[in-house]
């Protein structure tokens, strides 16, 4: 923890009450205020490791997010542990090697990954889910994962309508069980409540995820925003797949329009989680219905330079 992180007001209540003078200071108020501190400087040494867009496999520490919800992911990709009352539950593992990062960060947490019940896929792209079937190995939990998402995560192979195909690096194929959900599908696990929800576009089977953390201070919907980026292998034209494109829109409105009081995602810098964590707080910041608007105006320029190259 860094010296210049500590409120200096933290350590006079807490003379207060050793010194038998803070009668009107609760105690459970002061630790509270000492979590709250500790929570902070966590997520500020985030801010403070990483840089905006790092690299996929740099390691970074846990921190917690909010309430039950803790980032494990490197400094690139995200990787979230939801905690239950009965164990946990992984949103997506890394590359392969960064699964290694994500493995020592739960570690750190007190978790091994036996205690991770369900393992959650946003998108099937190597650098979200390249090291999955390395973690279901550890943990022996099954694979949630979006409907166009199954196919892929079973054999490791692209697919082909995904706009990125060929452009990605095969995984390894997940051997363990594999449960492809809908959208809206309310999914159960140790003791921990999600809800799962199709944003379909950037591929085919990708799915955000939504839940409720609760504090001291109160409960918050969150949201794990997928990724929604118009981005291609270089002879893939938008343009020449209406019904992908019409997919595309309903998946963005679907992000648009729903509770979410806190956005995560995959890739950190694109919900400008690094700058966040630098205040100390995801309290704020940009809203489920900026992140989607943002992503219409790419999937709007990405066809209008289509249209001009023609
Ligand atoms: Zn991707």
């Amino acid at each position: 923890m860094e010296p210049v992180l500590f409120d200096k007001s933290l350590f006079a209540l807490a003379a207060l009450a050793l010194a038998g003078c803070g009668a009107s200071i609760p105690a459970s108020d002061i630790t509270a205020r000492v979590a709250d501190a500790q929570h902070s400087s966590d997520m500020v040494r985030f801010a403070s490791m990483c840089e905006d867009w790092d690299d996929w496999d740099k390691p970074t520490e846990p921190f917690q997010i909010h309430g039950n919800t803790w980032y494990v992911g490197t400094c690139g990709i995200a990787a979230i542990l939801i905690k239950g009352d009965d164990g946990a539950v992984l949103i997506d593992s890394g590359t392969n090697t960064g699964s290694e990062v994500i493995e020592a960060n739960i570690a750190a947490l007190g978790y091994t990954m036996r205690d991770v019940k369900a393992l959650l896929v946003s998108h099937e792209h190597y650098d979200h889910v390249g090291g999955m079937a390395r973690l279901q190995g550890l943990s022996g939990a099954p694979l949630w994962v979006g409907e166009g998402a199954a196919e892929v995560m079973r054999t490791g192979k692209d697919d082909p309508r995904d706009p990125q195909s060929g452009l990605h690096a095969a995984m390894a194929p997940v051997t363990g069980t594999i449960r492809a959900v809908a959208d809206g599908e309310v999914l159960e696990t140790a003791g921990i409540t999600l809800t799962a929800i199709a944003t379909p576009g950037h591929t085919s089977g990708a799915m955000s995820w939504q839940w409720e953390s609760c504090t001291a201070g109160g409960c918050v919907t969150i949201v794990y925003g997928d990724s929604l980026s118009p981005v291609s292998a270089d002879e893939y034209r938008f343009t020449d797949h209406p019904e992908y494109v019409a997919m595309f829109r309903r998946g963005i409105a679907r992000l648009a329009g729903l509770e979410c009081d806190m956005l995560i995602t995959p890739h950190p810098s694109a919900s400008q989680m690094p700058a966040r964590a630098r205040t100390g707080s995801f309290e704020g910041g940009i809203t489920c219905p900026a992140y989607a608007a943002s992503k219409t105006k790419a999937l709007d320029d990405r066809l209008a330079k289509e249209a001009a190259s023609q």
